[in-house]
């Protein structure tokens, strides 16, 4: 059972949260994070792990534009209890062998690839499947050994690869940085996609920069970020 209180909690979360972002947006415009002339948008996404799919249906009915998704067990048993439309991203550590169950219309974008390897199975899936896949590389900003996430300097030279992938659509990058310092790793982001993005590799559309998080994501907005993930600061702390 969930209780009306914490219902009322998910839509007052959510729109104190959606007013920061917009002061943020407000405050930090970015031209070069928006189609020109048009002031930049940042999607909202709810991060859905461990919370009852009858809170997530609240953040979708609040107007959330994405859920997210972090294992692919627990993603199977919530699907069919959501409101439909919303897309759904899958944003945790993937492995190959379950690349298959993410291959349902629903699911819209991998924001967790972060090897060779696992694209290469989710191009055979996809291919499989007579769909394509939209995906972000996930970018192991601060280098952090315990993180997954691709280098940097391995960046660039994966887009080329991954050009030349028929069934992936690469749409940019998202990011967890290290606690510390994190407006650090923010601003080193941004700089980085806006770079990587200048060298218009032959289908790479780099247009998606997700970072931020509950405790961080009007910074991220500070420093460009147009798709933040926020779980606990719109349903509560995680038990
Ligand atoms: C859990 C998670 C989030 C959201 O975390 P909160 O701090 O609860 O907002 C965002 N991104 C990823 C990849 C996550 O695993």
């Amino acid at each position: 059972m969930v209780e009306d209180a914490r219902i009322t909690a998910v839509h007052e979360n959510l729109k104190r949260i959606q007013a920061e972002i917009d002061e943020s947006i407000d405050r930090y415009p970015h031209p070069e994070m928006s189609l020109a002339g048009q002031k930049r948008t940042v999607q909202v996404m709810a991060v859905t792990k461990t919370v009852d799919p009858v809170l997530v249906n609240e953040a979708i009915t609040g107007g959330v534009d994405l859920l997210g998704e972090n294992r692919v067990q627990e993603y199977l048993e919530k699907r069919d209890s959501y409101l439909p439309e919303t897309p759904v991203h899958f944003i945790g550590k993937l492995q190959r062998n379950k690349v298959k169950y993410l291959m349902n219309e629903r699911i819209s974008m991998i924001q967790s690839v972060d090897s060779l390897h696992l694209a290469e199975e989710i191009q055979r899936q996809a291919e499989k499947s007579g769909r394509n896949m939209d995906i972000l590389l996930e970018v192991n900003i601060g280098g952090e050994p315990s993180k997954s996430g691709v280098a940097i300097e391995n960046i660039e030279d994966m887009l080329y690869s991954l050009s030349k992938f028929s069934r992936i659509h690469v749409k940019g990058l998202m990011t967890i940085p290290p606690q510390e310092q994190v407006e650090n790793f923010f601003c080193k982001m941004h700089q980085f996609f806006i770079d990587i993005r200048g060298k218009n590799i032959d289908n790479i559309n780099m247009c998606i920069l997700s970072m931020g998080m509950s405790a961080d994501y009007t910074l991220a907005i500070k420093h460009g970020a147009n798709l933040v993930r926020i779980g606990s600061a719109l349903f509560g702390i995680r038990n």
